[in-house]
């Protein structure tokens, strides 16, 4: 029959969250690192954390800024349109400034770092799936 007591219950438990703290810890660590590298070094970019690395390690907002007007904005991770194990790199391409845009161009905008906190507004940003 293999029944389990509680007990064996509980151990397993206990063991799953174990494992899923260690992933968190792990993805927490990278996310900090890359962002410790944007920030102080300006990249390189590659590698880097997949947006749902970020999310899972608890770094939700991605600053970026313009180098054009200089206008910086928080983008909260867990709204940007993309699979959750899209790379980070790969979105600096798509966001552009709407601050100093134009309708025919709008400057292409860079990462600064990861936050756990929205520290900036954040709706300054165009996204390439609303002009559509
Ligand atoms: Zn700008």
């Amino acid at each position: 029959m293999g029944w389990a007591g509680p007990g064996v219950e509980d151990e397993r438990r206990k063991r799953r969250q174990r494992a899923k703290e260690a992933v968190r810890e792990a993805d927490r660590a990278e996310a900090h690192a890359w962002s410790l590298r944007m920030e102080g070094f300006g990249g390189p970019a590659q590698p880097s954390p997949t947006i749902g690395q970020c999310l899972n390690g608890g770094y939700g907002w991605l600053e970026v800024k313009c180098h054009r007007c200089e206008t910086s904005a928080s983008i909260p991770l867990e709204h940007v349109r993309r699979p959750r194990d899209t790379l980070l790199w790969k979105l600096e391409s798509s966001f552009r400034c709407r601050s100093c845009g134009t309708r025919r161009y709008k400057p292409p905008v860079h990462m600064i770092k990861l936050t756990e906190q929205r520290e900036i507004t954040p709706y300054v940003w165009a996204h390439p799936n609303d002009e559509r």
